[in-house]
């Protein structure tokens, strides 16, 4: 395995970072390594193009949502879920082990709605919800996946929710994509 300082040069339009914590060696600094930080680390991750879902669930009764990238499908039998949640997330506050939520994937359109449950609220809610196998669905999405909490994982900041998926529905239409930073659509097939 290569290790960051014994290489003589680093490609030229890369960014090297150093991720273990060390003090940056002499031919690093030269090499313009830079130590880890939550930008970089940020930037890094942000490489990995996603869709974007709203986790949904009830909260004293009532649908609420947060949006969430951090989504992937974990296992076919059973079919199981995961969604990576920040720890100070109110979906934590209210979902635990046997409650449903659901994962409302969002279609092209759909970017005011990721706004509005991932932290830049709008005025009025921008989407209506309906209950469906024990959880809020959000009306209109690409795909919505019921799922029955079996597992929560703590994980750093985050914890992972893991779900048996119990119900499915889905669309035809554009997904809402999220690359950098930024909202995007899909770009054709290769
Ligand atoms: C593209 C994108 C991807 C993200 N990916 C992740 C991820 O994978 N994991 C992660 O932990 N965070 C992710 N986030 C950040 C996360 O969405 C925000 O931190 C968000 O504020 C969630 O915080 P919360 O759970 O405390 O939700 P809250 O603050 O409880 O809710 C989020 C927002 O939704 C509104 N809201 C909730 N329910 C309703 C309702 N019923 N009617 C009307 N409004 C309602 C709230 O007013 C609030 O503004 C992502 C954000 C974006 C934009």
């Amino acid at each position: 395995m290569l290790e960051i300082g014994a290489q003589d040069s680093y490609p030229p339009d890369a960014v090297v970072v150093r991720c273990d914590g060390a003090a940056l060696t002499d031919v690093e600094k030269d090499a313009g390594v830079q130590p880890l930080d939550a930008a970089r680390f940020r930037s890094a991750m942000g490489k990995f193009a996603t869709g974007v879902c709203v986790v949904s669930y009830l909260l004293e009764g009532r649908p609420a949502g947060m949006t969430a990238s951090a989504f992937m499908s974990v296992s076919l039998d059973p079919p199981l879920v995961l969604v990576s949640v920040r720890n100070q997330s109110r979906l934590l506050t209210s979902v635990t082990v046997g409650d449903r939520y659901a994962v409302n994937v969002l279609a092209r359109h759909q970017d005011q709605v990721s706004d509005h449950f991932g932290g830049r609220p709008s005025d009025a809610t921008p989407c209506a919800f309906q209950h469906s196998h024990g959880a809020p669905v959000i009306d209109d999405c690409l795909a919505a996946i019921v799922a029955r909490v079996v597992d929560l994982h703590p994980a750093g900041d985050h914890t992972l929710v893991i779900g048996q998926v119990e119900h499915l529905e889905e669309r035809a239409a554009a997904p809402l994509i999220y690359f950098g930073g930024r909202y995007r659509r899909l770009d054709g097939v290769v």
